[in-house]
């Protein structure tokens, strides 16, 4: 099994794992049923979509209903 030569330093290892610590931009998409710019992995803020797999906010209000 191969084995590294040297030991990675200290700041070796930070300058990695901070490269990954960072905030991006969030990814927009189109909507596929309302066209929308809505982020992905999220449910549409329009019309409660999420991807193709129908309403999603229709179950929330459900919840809500039951609270009440
Ligand atoms: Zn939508």
């Amino acid at each position: 099994m191969a084995l590294p030569k040297r030991r990675k330093s200290h700041a070796k290892v930070r300058t990695r794992r901070q490269a990954t610590f960072r905030l991006r931009a969030v990814a927009f998409s189109a909507c596929p049923s309302c066209g929308q710019p809505t982020p992905s992995h999220r449910a549409c803020p329009y019309c409660g979509h999420y991807g193709d797999k129908g309403v999603v906010l229709r179950i929330r209000r459900k919840k809500e209903a039951k609270k009440q």
